[in-house]
């Protein structure tokens, strides 16, 4: 009886959608420079080298902006194609941008993608700038969420114990020097003899 009037966790998709994390991770898409009208890309083919599944393909050229003084940035991107049929949504571009650039997706557009034809996935310049150009991807996770950015490091076998090893060391160093210990009164007759004093019985 509970559980049949209890709220239902699912609910009736496609018509009703529950709302992404800010940090999922659809398929990545460019960013747009509001303020200088143009791509943050600049077209340096970082993330196409580093792409795992090699389904980047980046030219850059010329900006014109930069020669009319509007623009810092000397090249911009030109043609730009990801092949979401293949993007396997690792992050890893988003990751080796040095222009944050490139975000992935976590807007519902960038998970549902359904079409006849494989070639209606492949992603050109305009469509990767869209969302963000319009303002449809308005709060973008501009962060990215992989080991590279994330402090941690690799365990090496024997590291662990040189780190607790030196970090003893350092607290010992740096700890408050123990309180002096109170000197100690020995009654006179439980003193030792002075060198040269006779002992009873002696002589
Ligand atoms: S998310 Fe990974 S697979 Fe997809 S385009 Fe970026 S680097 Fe390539
Ligand atoms: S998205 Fe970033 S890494 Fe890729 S080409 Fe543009 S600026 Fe370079």
């Amino acid at each position: 009886m509970r559980a049949a009037m209890r709220r239902p966790v699912t609910v009736q998709y496609p018509n009703h959608k529950k709302e992404l994390p800010h940090r999922s991770r659809g398929f990545p898409v460019l960013l747009w420079d509001e303020n200088a009208t143009e791509p943050f890309c600049t077209g340096c083919q970082v993330c196409a080298r580093y792409c795992p599944v090699d389904c980047m393909t980046v030219t850059m050229k010329d900006n014109p902006h930069f020669a009319e003084g509007t623009s810092k940035r000397k090249k911009i991107i030109d043609k730009f194609y990801i092949d979401y049929a293949r993007c396997m949504r690792c992050d890893i571009c988003v990751e080796v941008c040095n222009f944050d650039a490139i975000v992935m997706n976590n807007t519902w557009e960038g998970v549902e993608l359904a079409k006849y034809d494989r070639q209606d996935l492949v992603m050109d310049l305009p469509m990767l700038l869209r969302q963000h150009k319009t303002g449809d991807l308005a709060d973008p996770f501009r962060e990215p969420m992989g080991v590279a950015h994330s402090g941690w490091t690799p365990y090496v076998e024997g590291e662990e114990e040189e780190a607790a090893v030196a970090t003893a060391a350092t607290t010992t160093a740096t700890a408050a020097p123990a309180a002096e210990a109170p000197a100690v009164v020995i009654p006179a007759e439980a003193q030792p003899d002075a060198p040269g004093q006779a002992t009873e019985g002696e002589g």
